[in-house]
């Protein structure tokens, strides 16, 4: 693979970054995921909007443009001939040159590291037709998910549950209600209504979710921005989880007990076609 670090094109064995680097020390840092469809970037302005946003939170300067991440987007799709995959950014505070929980200068320059993964057939994933099964883990993450960091610990150790009780995500919860899935936002519909948390610093405010709740709205599918409870999930008539690798993928069992009939429901379905449909004619 060809990868992308603080300017250069570089075989992925051949990239480096400080050991001193805030992003790997401290987790001082942020990223973003475009998924490539046909060699084309989706949601790319959206993508691009959060990255502002997250930079801003955490006050790092936002080192490159709109213009200069497409630029480096689209090259790193074509070195590496994706046509369908996923582009990884992070950018983080960069290499202070030794250890300090305060920031360096504002002179430190951002370290910026971008690459491709490859992922034929991402748009036909077969577990769309079977959706997934999650289970419920408490949500022991910190306070401010709205910033997309890369702390993904904890994330991560619920992914490793899932896997361990052999289902495909864990649905975090916290005071009883479901924040999001370890890396997607989480849905239920019942009687046609689509359920999903309001925005807050609870959640990360999925661009994949912006795009379908806006779909839905203007398909005059109805759609309520509230918490639920994983006993409604259970009791809903469907469930599923946006994210932009996963697009709209149905959920089908929720801590054991089956959604609705167990099967892959209409909404998510035609949620899915939606999303794919008008976010093909949009992609840069
Ligand atoms: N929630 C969390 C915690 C995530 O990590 C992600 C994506 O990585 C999402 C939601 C979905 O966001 P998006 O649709 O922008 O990919």
């Amino acid at each position: 693979r060809t990868v992308y670090v603080n300017g250069e094109f570089l075989p992925e064995d051949q990239a480096h970054v400080s050991i001193f680097d805030r992003g790997f020390l401290m987790a001082d840092g942020v990223y973003e995921v475009v998924s490539v469809l046909d060699g084309k970037l989706l949601d790319f302005a959206g993508h691009m909007a959060r990255l502002e946003r997250s930079l801003a939170e955490l006050q790092i300067p936002n080192p490159l443009s709109a213009e200069e991440y497409l630029a480096i987007h689209r090259d790193l799709v074509a070195r590496n001939e994706i046509t369908d995959g996923l582009v990884y950014l992070q950018v983080t505070r960069g290499n202070p040159g030794d250890r300090d929980f305060a920031y360096p200068s504002a002179d430190t320059p951002q370290t910026v590291v971008m690459f491709t993964q490859s992922k034929p057939g991402l748009a036909d994933a077969p577990a769309a037709r079977t959706g997934w099964k999650v289970i419920s883990v408490e949500d022991l993450r910190w306070h401010r998910r709205d910033i997309k960091t890369v702390q993904l610990l904890y994330p991560s150790m619920a992914k490793m549950e899932a896997k361990a009780r052999g289902v495909d995500d864990a649905w975090l919860v916290e005071d009883g209600k479901v924040t999001e899935g370890t890396s997607n936002n989480a849905y239920i519909v019942k009687d046609g209504k689509i359920i999903t948390r309001q925005l807050s610093q609870d959640i990360l405010h999925g661009i994949t979710r912006a795009a379908v709740l806006r779909f839905a709205r203007e398909a005059q599918m109805q759609v309520e921005e509230r918490s639920f409870t994983i006993e409604e999930a259970q009791s809903a008539d469907e469930a599923f989880v946006t994210s932009a690798s996963a697009f709209v993928m149905p959920v089908v069992e929720v801590d054991g007990q089956p959604v609705g009939t167990g099967q892959v429901g209409q909404v998510a379905t035609r949620l899915r076609e939606i999303y794919l449909e008008e976010s093909r004619k949009a992609v840069v």
